[in-house]
């Protein structure tokens, strides 16, 4: 059985859900009602692949809401409560959505192993971050050339190049899509440097720098929500994947000729009957979900029960091929632009 941990996307969206729940203490309750609130296991859907196999799994909420990012106690304890129910329920393979994968690199949870009785096992879950870089790579070589960027003359900046999911989108996009030029982008300059002489390319560019000169954005990185792009300065046509959390960018950018594309979602062929995906508005919320969430339904599928993807910068381009194949295999497409904001090909 997979399991996926998530949570609301805002404190006032998560007392909407508890009041549609009918958990209405929780309804009424403060941010530190909220804060001592322990995980929930919301449901259990089945999934069907094509193959004809058929998967069980469980939503679990962490009742994190981002509000809680500044209290690091209650951030920690959130998702490490999380962990031991899914493990005490006998999950396989469970995915950390959201924030929580973020908090456990972060906050260094690996320290972490002792929850109350519970010995964590690692092997049991993943950050889903293999398959949100694979679909962030294929998003990119599907809709750039609808837009008339051709990728073998393109420049394409990654924000937050030196990540985890960005350091696999760049080794990606140099060997296996072969863009032009890819921009690097992140605070930190010794990483940058390391990641530069992997690659045996790519040019560091501050942010402000680097948005002029791209055809297309990668943006995987959690933006600060007071980050101002003056859109007149991008090329036209630029386009800019959205793949951090949360998705905000499509609000900085109205400018004509610069699209806008959520990054790292996929849509599943069929409905799969559960009420998870409203909280994270996605505009199928029957068949849309983070690619992260599908990592542990596509392991699932695969009988494949480890942590697929864990640590720092540990995805190699053979897992991206893995979970690909299997992701194709399993039913899952990659979210694209809308036709209408498609152009022709030059
Ligand atoms: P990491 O923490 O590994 O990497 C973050 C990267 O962003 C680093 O390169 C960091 O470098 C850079 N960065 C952070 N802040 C800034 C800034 N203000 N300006 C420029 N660069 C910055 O994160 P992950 O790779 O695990 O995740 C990246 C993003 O993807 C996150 O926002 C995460 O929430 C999101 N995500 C989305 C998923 C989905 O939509 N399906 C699934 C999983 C994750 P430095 O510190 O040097 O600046």
């Amino acid at each position: 059985m997979f399991g996926l941990i998530g949570h609301s996307t805002s404190f006032e969206d998560a007392r909407r859900k508890a009041l549609e729940l009918g958990y209405d203490d929780f309804a009424a309750g403060d941010l530190d009602v909220w804060c001592s609130a322990p995980p929930q296991l919301v449901e259990y859907v089945k999934v069907k692949s094509p193959t004809g196999k058929t998967i069980e799994g469980a939503y679990i909420d962490s009742c994190f809401v981002p509000e809680m990012l500044t209290r690091f106690k209650t951030a920690r304890r959130k998702v490490l409560n999380a962990m031991e129910l899914v493990q005490k329920k006998g999950l396989n393979i469970t995915a950390l959505g959201g924030f929580t994968s973020i908090i456990f690199e972060n906050f260094n949870l690996l320290q972490h192993q002792h929850v109350r009785s519970t010995t964590l096992e690692w092997d049991r879950f993943t950050t889903g971050n293999t398959h949100t870089a694979w679909v962030i790579c294929r998003q990119l070589e599907n809709n750039a050339p609808s837009l008339g960027i051709d990728l073998a003359k393109a420049r394409v900046a990654v924000v937050g190049a030196t990540g985890d999911i960005g350091s696999a989108v760049c080794r990606w996009l140099s060997v296996r899509t072969g863009v032009a030029e890819l921009l690097l982008v992140a605070r930190q300059q010794q990483p940058l440097l390391e990641l530069q002489n992997e690659l045996g390319g790519g040019r560091i560019l501050a942010l402000e720098e680097a948005l002029p000169e791209a055809d297309v954005v990668v943006w995987v990185a959690s933006m600060p929500r007071t980050l101002e792009i003056d859109a007149t300065k991008l090329q036209k046509p630029c386009l800019m994947i959205d793949g951090g959390y949360p998705k905000n960018l499509d609000t900085k950018f109205s400018g004509e000729g610069v699209h806008v594309l959520k990054g790292g979602i996929v849509e599943f062929c069929n409905d799969i009957g559960w009420s998870m995906m409203e909280l994270a508005e996605m505009e199928k919320p029957q068949r849309q979900m983070f690619a992260c969430f599908a990592e542990a339904m596509l392991l699932e599928f695969e009988n494949c029960h480890t942590n697929f993807s864990w640590g720092r910068n540990n995805i190699t381009l053979e897992k991206m091929d893995f979970i690909g194949e299997a992701s194709v295999r399993h039913g899952f497409s990659t979210l694209n632009l809308k036709p209408q904001l498609q152009v022709a090909t030059a």
